[in-house]
């Protein structure tokens, strides 16, 4: 695949990218960016690439699955756990504007250090995010309680911490196992859970 254009037209013929914000965002922040220099010609391909560390950079499929089930406002305080690349990082970013907040917790440092580089190229990072070294197991109790948050990573379920720090009638989107689970908090102890399956991702570790 040639373009930015050609991939955001293939995901809209898929059926995966409806959501004007969710297009803007993807429009606004460019794949090759977060790819391996070694990559670049390949980051409109709609597969996941390496980033090395035995990571990858999403697929662009699985990202615009997962943000148009999130459904970002403008404002909101975002948590991300797994940011990678970087590239979901910089969509969340343009999808809060300049208003909200993105909080990023990612594990490996080498990867922090590549999301910061590649981020930089965002004109609104400085304000808008928030890079944390750490197990996003945890979540980041410093910045809560969040809107909404969003996982890159799969466990075996989803962790105490992230229902906790999740604000009432907010949502959270991650992975569990080969599906990804989309939960609202309905009240301070009451969950309401859809699951969407056949997907594949690295484990939350
Ligand atoms: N959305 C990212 C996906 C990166 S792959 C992108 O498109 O680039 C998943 C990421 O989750 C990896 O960077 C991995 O290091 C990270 N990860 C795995 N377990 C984690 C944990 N417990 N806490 C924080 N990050 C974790």
């Amino acid at each position: 695949m040639g373009s930015q254009t050609e991939l955001i037209a293939l995901l809209k013929a898929e059926g995966v990218l409806n959501n004007p914000a969710v297009i803007k965002a993807m429009k606004a922040v460019d794949r090759a960016d977060f790819v391996l220099p070694r990559y670049r010609s390949l980051a409109y391909e709609n597969y996941p690439l390496s980033i090395g560390f035995g990571q990858t950079i999403f697929q662009p499929y699985t990202v615009a699955f997962m943000l148009e089930l999130l459904k970002v406002k403008k404002g909101e305080k975002i948590l991300e756990i797994g940011a990678g690349s970087g590239w979901q990082t910089a969509m969340l970013c343009q999808l809060v504007g300049k208003a909200g907040r993105v909080v990023a917790v990612e594990r490996l440092s080498k990867l922090k250090r590549l999301e910061h580089i590649n981020l930089a190229k965002c004109h609104l990072y400085q304000n808008t995010i928030t890079l944390i070294q750490g197990d996003g197991k945890l979540g980041y109790l410093a910045a809560a309680p969040y809107d909404k948050i969003i996982a890159a990573a799969a466990g075996s379920g989803i962790p105490e911490a992230w229902k906790q720090q999740l604000k009432i009638g907010g949502k959270i989107v991650a992975p569990v196992k080969h599906s990804i689970w989309e939960i609202s908090k309905l009240s301070a102890k009451s969950f309401k859970i859809i699951r969407h399956w056949g997907f594949s991702f690295v484990p939350l570790v």
